[in-house]
């Protein structure tokens, strides 16, 4: 049997669509431990810095953990529709510029956000197709020590963080997964479990595979 040809050029290279990644919890769920962890298992995953208003704390960068703007700019570019989703929390506000968005899809990147439910509920209205992932503490006494031993934050905020994290606890049954932290190695797996079964859907792989194969998904 002759093998055509045409079968033997290498497939034209397919555009991959990046898949948007939303990762939400209650402050102290250990989610910024679970996303920095991601991202050194996926190399390519890219993170979506914020813009905030909150004070910088102490260890963070300013470009490295978010921009840090103050209220008059942010509320600048709320006004002239810069971002993608916007929300005060903890009384500041924080918010995911378009701009960040649309450069990783142009480029075919994933994007891993570490967004409040808030600004999840407006990214869903929006129309915008995203895993959304919910991490849980064990239990409520356990959120309580882990805000106590981070020492970033004055009694005030911890006494506010915690009557906040009911509220948004009752938010995770909107989410496509729910993991909870309570071994730190064990959460990190299993986020990293959904993300590739989610690069695995049936209908993201066909759009990266060879069109010899007459699937013809665009
Ligand atoms: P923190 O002050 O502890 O860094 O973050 C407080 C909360 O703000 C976290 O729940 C975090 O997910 C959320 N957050 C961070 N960036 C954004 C954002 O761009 N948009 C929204 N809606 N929430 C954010």
């Amino acid at each position: 049997m002759t093998v055509p040809a045409s079968s033997l050029q290498p497939p034209a290279p397919k555009s991959r669509k990046g898949i948007l990644f939303v990762i939400s919890a209650p402050s102290g769920a250990g989610k910024t431990s679970i996303c920095r962890a991601i991202l050194t298992l996926f190399p390519k995953l890219r993170q979506s810095i914020s813009f905030t208003t909150r004070a910088m704390r102490s260890g963070e960068q300013e470009g490295r953990d978010y921009h840090f703007v103050s209220k008059e700019t942010f509320e600048k570019m709320v006004t002239t529709g810069e971002f993608a989703e916007w929300a005060e929390v903890h009384g500041n506000c924080y918010g995911t510029a378009r701009k960040t968005l649309k450069s990783a899809s142009e480029a075919g990147a994933d994007v891993l956000l570490d967004i409040d439910f808030q600004g999840v509920d407006q990214l869903r209205k929006s129309g915008l197709d995203g895993v959304f992932l919910f991490i849980l503490p064990p239990n409520m006494e356990e959120l309580l020590s882990r805000l106590e031993s981070r020492n970033t934050d004055d009694d005030e905020t911890i006494a506010r963080r915690m009557s906040n994290a009911i509220a948004e606890i009752a938010e995770s049954v909107k989410f496509d997964y729910i993991v909870v932290n309570d071994i730190l190695e064990q959460a990190v797996e299993k986020v990293r479990a959904i993300m590739i079964a989610e690069t695995l859907r049936t209908g993201r792989v066909l759009r990266t595979l060879p069109e010899e194969f007459g699937l013809n998904q665009k």
